[in-house]
């Protein structure tokens, strides 16, 4: 990308990630930020002979460009990449700064990059009117809520904390146990946990149900755009499967679980990791306080690990910067409803809270909810060439009705 190269400045922070600031001809107008990340996670071992085509050789197939990080999020970073290359080629300059910052470690949580790119942002005092980075894309359909396609534009994310439950219990030997061990009383611990989930917050839903208005199923229209009377109905209905249950509440996984030493030794301790990926409206304190009153007294809990993250603020979907990201994607996907919902993932995007106006994420691209957008992270990731020139033309949109 030559004259992008030539024209942005171009800066590296903590070695790895990239930041580069295309100059508007307005100086007092706040820029525009996009992101996507560069690094991918890896093929699992053993899996990489169920992949159609070598993840890593980019090859097209039956109409689909194949590979690790086609959709997450190599394909969104190369369409930005060939989106401003192009503008710069037919000779437009945006009236409002271009930024545009691309994470090295966002799939280990992004405090090396995106972090640190936002620590620098708020030093300069840069803050962005709005930023698109990934967390969102156009769903052929959305069953069982509608046939038709929807761009979903993520307007929140979910938050982030895995706690380390602990049962402690005398040790000793084996062949004169007490009633219960610490084994057991960290199993019930965690029984209790799974069959009493966190509660659902089913108004998170109501601008996503709100948006798709028209195209929602005809039979679940009257109850899903009806919320204060059929609230329970639709709670039901939506934590049924665990893809639906996780837009609605704070999830419960429990991932990790280790105690004993020997078949004939007591355990004095058993204990279980349990991550938690937490619905705005709830918190890391609110969901703590959620597991002592279902545990009960006599488990300890405590974080574990570094990887935490409160759930995000939710962006507008009124606001200017919400008219500009809407209006670029009906311009570029006219056949489908913009609609906005919650990331239960957590994307670099977080980091820039305090500094940037609404932060929505979009990726242009289209696929399958489950088949396509299934495979990232797993096998078979890819997207459709046919969205390669819509993709490139998003960004294009964006950057000039932005501007
Ligand atoms: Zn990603």
């Amino acid at each position: 990308y030559p004259r992008t190269h030539e024209r942005c400045t171009v800066e590296t922070v903590n070695d790895l990630s990239l930041l580069y600031t295309w100059h508007g001809t307005d100086p007092k107008a706040d820029p525009i930020l996009v992101m996507a990340h560069m690094d991918v996670v890896p093929i699992e071992p053993g899996t990489e002979g169920d992949w159609v085509v070598d993840p890593f050789a980019g090859d097209i197939v039956d109409g689909y460009l194949w590979g690790r990080g086609a959709l997450d999020d190599k394909g969104p970073m190369i369409a930005i990449m060939e989106a401003v290359e192009h503008l710069m080629d037919i000779g437009f300059e945006p009236a409002r700064s271009v930024m545009i910052a691309f994470g090295h470690d966002e799939e280990l949580g992004g405090a090396h990059g995106a972090q640190n790119v936002a620590q620098l942002l708020a030093e300069r005092g840069v803050r962005p009117w709005f930023i698109v980075d990934e967390g969102g894309a156009v769903a052929d359909s959305l069953p069982p809520l509608t046939s038709s396609p929807v761009a979903l534009v993520k307007t929140a994310e979910k938050g982030y904390i895995d706690l380390e439950l602990t049962a402690t219990a005398g040790g000793g030997h084996s062949s004169i146990p007490p009633h219960t061990t610490a084994i057991g009383l960290l199993a019930e611990a965690v029984h209790r946990l799974e069959s009493h989930p966190a509660p659902a917050h089913i108004a998170t839903l109501e601008p996503m149900f709100r948006a798709l208005g028209p195209h929602l199923d005809p039979k679940l229209r009257p109850i899903l755009t009806n919320l204060k009377v059929t609230g329970p109905i639709v709670t039901k209905l939506m934590s049924a499967k665990p893809s639906t249950n996780a837009t609605v509440r704070t999830t419960t996984a429990v991932t990790m679980i280790s105690g004993g030493v020997k078949p004939n030794v007591l355990p004095q301790k058993a204990r279980a990791v349990v991550n938690f990926r937490i619905i705005p409206g709830e918190s890391i304190a609110s969901t703590i306080e959620h597991v002592r009153s279902v545990v009960g007294p006599g488990i300890s809990i405590e974080p574990y690990g570094e990887m935490r993250a409160e759930p995000s603020t939710v962006s507008s979907t009124k606001s200017d910067a919400w008219q500009v990201v809407a209006t670029s994607i009906e311009e570029t996907f006219p056949d489908a409803v913009v609609a906005p919902w919650t990331l239960t993932g957590v994307t670099d995007s977080r980091y820039f809270a305090d500094i940037a106006g609404d932060i929505y994420g979009f990726a242009p691209f289209t696929g399958d909810v489950d088949d396509t957008f299934g495979s990232i992270h797993g096998t078979g990731e890819r997207i459709r060439v046919s969205d390669a020139e819509a993709a490139v033309s998003f960004v294009c949109r964006l950057i000039r009705n932005a501007s």
